[in-house]
């Protein structure tokens, strides 16, 4: 058996030498790079086939460091970063000198999170700097879980995989705009709006639709989308929508709500039935979308949960699987 802490030595040493290392965190796998260094920042655009104006998140291994890394830490930041980290809340900041443009796709502001993994955060000590990283997957598809998620999807193009066994979040964190007084939500994510609410004490608005480059409802862009097409349709409407696509002669996945699952019989090629906790629900989701993939499924039916907790991220990265294929 291989010992936790030469793996460890080992992908601190392969991201000083301007290596990539795919990593666990508790939202989704990694694949890092030396924040610093603009051409190992550029071979994880190349690897992941990301357009380079989509910028990364700078992992750091204590909120301590956050001040090295941003032009300014607002008050509000501080606030959130004392209470949520380490954990999956990323902070968009005035970017600090040391961070090329590179890793912030072009952009004077800089995403910075701490992970809260064991073996990132071992991993971000030992290597002391900062690792800027996004998921290991290619452009567009679903995030990584697991490390064999990650061979399979990127293989030889990573340097060194640290196996840190399953995301326990799984999806990827909340990005939060932390420049001005109240904070206002990116991306959805681990860290849930009602728990920003609570710190922050008033309403965090949302406004990933344009962070996402995203002008109306229905026009999101495919994003965390598996293979098959994803349809949208009412929980009481998933089991007769999949027989109707099946009768088309559709191999049909459906991710049947929890409700729905008593009592109902559902004639697909796939059923995953959703679990009743949203913690649950987001663990699997991106597991979930794979497994359709596995069983050769071209279309997914399922329904939305509802938008609070947890359920906000699980609604938006359910609606961007089921968006348009065409690049967004
Ligand atoms: P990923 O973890 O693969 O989703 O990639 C990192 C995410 O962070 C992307 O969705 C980026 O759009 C987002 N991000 C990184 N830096 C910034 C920034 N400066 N402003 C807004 N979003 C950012
Ligand atoms: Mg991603």
């Amino acid at each position: 058996m291989r010992e936790p802490g030469k793996d460890i030595e080992a992908a601190a040493g392969v991201l000083r030498s301007g290596g990539l290392v795919a990593l666990p965190t508790e939202t989704v796998y990694g694949l890092g790079a030396n924040a610093e260094d603009a051409t190992a920042v550029r071979r994880v655009f190349q690897v992941k086939g990301r357009p380079p104006s989509h910028p990364l998140i700078v992992h750091l291994a204590s909120a301590g460091q956050l001040g090295e890394w941003v032009e300014e830490v607002p008050d509000t930041a501080r606030v959130l970063a004392d209470r949520f980290w380490p954990g999956p809340l990323t902070l968009v900041l005035p970017r600090g000198r040391r961070v090329p443009l590179e890793a912030t796709g072009g952009l004077e502001t800089v995403a910075v999170r701490v992970p809260d993994h064991p073996v990132a955060l071992a991993l971000l000590a030992a290597f002391g700097g900062g690792v800027a990283a996004p998921s290991a997957n290619r452009f567009g598809s679903v995030s990584p879980t697991t490390a064999d998620h990650v061979r399979a999807e990127l293989g030889d193009a990573v340097d060194f995989i640290l196996d840190g066994g399953p995301c326990q979040v799984g999806v990827e964190s909340t990005i939060v705009d932390a420049r001005g007084g109240v904070p206002s939500i990116l991306r959805p994510g681990g860290v849930t709006r009602e728990a920003l609410e609570d710190v922050v004490g008033s309403k965090v608005a949302v406004t990933a639709e344009a962070a996402g480059g995203v002008r109306a409802p229905g026009q999101h862009p495919s994003h965390y989308a598996p293979r098959a097409r994803v349809v949208l349709v009412e929980p009481e409407q998933v089991a007769a929508q999949a027989h109707v696509a099946q009768e088309q002669g559709h191999r049909v996945g459906v991710l049947l709500p929890p409700l729905v699952a008593a009592g109902v019989v559902v004639k697909a090629d796939a059923v995953v039935e959703v679990p009743a906790s949203m913690g649950a629900f987001a663990r699997g989701l991106y597991e979930y979308l794979r497994e359709f993939d596995r069983q050769g499924c071209d279309l997914v039916v399922a329904s939305l949960p509802a938008r609070d907790g947890l359920g906000l991220a699980i609604v938006d990265r359910l609606r961007r699987a089921a968006g348009p294929r065409t690049a967004g």
